[in-house]
């Protein structure tokens, strides 16, 4: 006997109810997102700055297309696998934000040029630059590189004005390659929990950027492009950076980890929370207690917990209770939900949640609206 297998994670070919998906499932507040992609976009218009937003935390292709009809200039891509699914799609202006070093996606990258030509990348070391060049010119493209800057994570980028300098002469030695600018993105200053801590830390960093930013100048290689920041620097690098555009990423989604962070002034942020992952009740024998089926295979790890959104239920607390398994403890006064019963938490940590997913299940109050594949999930 055979049996049929219903579609992926999809239910009702994207109509009916918020509340009738195939649980554990990805949900996207459509009106929530567009209010995140027009206030970034406004931010960043009123900073005079332009924003290329980074596509790793949703790695969809409408989603990126949203965010250049909203003014972007392009995208961010973490990865050449990211890349090429966007471009594939047809989204212009991407940055890979990492390097590439192995043969393989070196030839890839430079594939990826030559179909879209405005495609850049970052590079940290001579001889990386020297295999693009190399097979830019193999191919006969032009490759346009940025020099990566450190800003004291420890990850990627030039340590010191001297490298920077030694690299964008690399550079622009090689005749097909373009030097396009510099990135300097600090992972550890957007978590940076205390605003003043934050703003500290942020000027230390720009400081160091507008001293790199100096020497090309000096030399005659003034930065085309200086592109940097994120969700919780934003604000700061537009007002006070030095950037000619900011990377922002989270801010479409938002997350548990965004939400414990003070805004500039202690304010609320201007960004709320669009995603969402929809657990449903699947036993109540314990008092004070539900367990749900979302478990740590349905969650990003490297974040706070996962926060109930479901209204009556707001402050009951979850916790992990094995691989398929949620618990959460309800508070006092809380009415026990039945067997069933759908959830929703606030995710932890964005991007490493959303590439658990296949589709985001798009709502609008009650409905699904549409469901959108996570295009480049399963491409690293
Ligand atoms: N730029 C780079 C290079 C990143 O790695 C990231 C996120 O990790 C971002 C920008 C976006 O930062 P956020 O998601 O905090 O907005
Ligand atoms: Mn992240």
């Amino acid at each position: 006997m055979t049996t049929r297998l219903p579609p992926l994670g999809y239910w009702m070919g994207g109509q009916g109810s918020r509340y009738e998906l195939n649980t554990p499932a990805l949900v996207l507040d459509l009106d929530a997102l567009e209010r995140n992609i027009h206030r970034m976009a406004e931010a960043m218009r009123g900073f005079g700055r332009k924003l290329r937003p980074h596509a790793k935390s949703h790695k969809c292709v409408r989603i990126a297309r949203a965010q250049i009809e909203a003014g972007a200039v392009g995208i961010c891509c973490a990865t050449l696998d990211e890349a090429e699914v966007m471009a594939a799609n047809g989204i212009s202006g991407i940055l890979v934000t990492s390097p590439v070093t192995t043969a393989m996606k070196v030839s890839r990258f430079i594939e990826l040029v030559g179909g879209a030509p405005d495609t850049m990348i970052v590079v940290d070391n001579a001889d990386n630059a020297g295999a693009l060049a190399a097979a830019a010119e193999r191919a006969g493209v032009t490759a346009s590189v940025l020099v990566d800057v450190e800003l004291g994570f420890g990850r990627t980028g030039v340590l010191s004005v001297d490298a920077a300098e030694a690299l964008a002469r690399a550079i622009a030695a090689c005749p097909s390659l373009r030097f396009a600018g510099v990135q300097a993105y600090g992972g550890h200053l957007q978590h940076s929990a205390d605003h003043g801590a934050r703003l500290d830390l942020c000027r230390r960093a720009h400081g160091f950027i507008r001293d790199i930013v100096a020497r090309l100048t000096s030399i005659g290689m003034p930065p085309e492009i200086i592109t940097g920041g994120g969700t919780g620097t934003h604000a700061i690098d537009g007002i006070e950076g030095p950037f000619t555009e900011i990377q922002a990423g989270s801010y479409v989604f938002m997350d548990a980890e965004y939400q414990d962070i003070t805004y500039e002034d202690g304010s609320d942020w201007p960004f709320e929370n669009a995603l969402f992952v929809q657990t449903a009740v699947t036993s109540i024998n314990v008092a004070g207690t539900v367990t749900t089926d979302a478990g740590t295979k349905s969650f990003a790890l490297n974040g706070p917990k996962p926060r109930i959104a479901t209204p009556g239920l707001s402050g009951a607390a979850y916790e992990y209770s094995g691989d398929e398994h949620g618990r959460v403890r309800l508070g006092a006064g809380m009415v026990q939900p039945k067997l069933g019963d759908r959830l929703e938490c606030v995710i932890p940590h964005c991007d490493p949640t959303v590439v658990l997913y296949d589709a985001f299940h798009c709502v609008r109050q009650d409905a699904l609206a549409e469901i959108w594949p996570v295009d480049a999930r399963g491409r690293r």
